[in-house]
């Protein structure tokens, strides 16, 4: 708002609210000067709206801040919504070796979306819009970074993690979520189960599988290594 527009919009508001108004000529003056400050940002005709919102719920004399406050409020929600992308087909008139030319279209756009002139580009376009059904099968078609048919081809040169991926996908929880319960291991969360000698196992303790897994290991714990035949197999093999 323009300086020049402080004194029109003060007797507006004092209609509603004479107490806004400053009688003593230099207060006025100061008055003026201090809201045309405030006020810069902030267009004439939403700060008149923001006058009447204000004695809408407010029986207080209106500041400037105030005013400034709610227009903040305004620009941040629309802010908010807008991605910020630039659509050079919008400005067919611009040079793209322009920078500056580039830079002053890009400052217009968001000038024009912070005073609602344009409005907020949504953030989630592509993946709200049409293409968002197949997108996400797509997704569900490849997995992660790894394919199903990768992994399946990779599964020999990486017994444990494949190991513990057969454990997720049956629904049994990664054993390397939670440390091992086994008394001889004690293997902290993320750490590989260790056999006797301190080496690193290719397969986690049952228990850990177990606890995983949401059960609780009821003999298990208790027993020592040599009651537990399976394990000592493999103790030996992976040793
Ligand atoms: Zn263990």
């Amino acid at each position: 708002m323009k300086p020049a527009f402080i004194p029109e919009l003060i007797a507006k508001i004092a209609l509603a609210d004479p107490r806004v108004r400053r009688t003593d000529p230099i207060e006025r003056r100061a008055q003026i000067e201090m809201w045309a400050g405030i006020l810069a940002e902030v267009p004439a005709e939403f700060a008149v709206q923001a006058a009447q919102a204000h004695y809408a719920e407010s029986q207080w004399p209106i500041t400037a801040g105030d005013i400034a406050a709610r227009w903040q409020t305004v620009v941040r929600d629309r802010m908010r919504r807008d991605n910020g992308t630039f659509e050079p087909g919008d400005h067919p008139g611009l040079d793209p070796d322009d920078v500056g030319g580039y830079l002053a279209a890009l400052r217009g756009q968001r000038q024009a979306v912070a005073h609602g002139q344009l409005p907020p580009a949504p953030v989630k376009a592509i993946t709200a819009g049409p293409a968002a059904a197949e997108a996400a099968r797509r997704i569900a078609q490849l997995g992660d970074y790894l394919t199903g048919e990768t992994r399946t081809a990779l599964a020999p040169f990486r017994p444990g993690a494949a190991e513990r991926e057969r454990l997720v996908r049956d629904g049994l929880g990664d054993p390397l979520s939670v440390a091992c319960p086994y008394e001889h291991c004690r293997a902290e969360r993320g750490k590989p189960c260790r056999n006797a000698r301190r080496h690193d196992r290719r397969t986690p303790h049952p228990s850990r599988i177990d606890l995983a897994a949401g059960v609780t290991p009821a003999a298990e714990t208790t027993t020592t290594p040599g009651a537990w035949p399976g394990v000592d197999d493999q103790e030996r093999t992976s040793a």
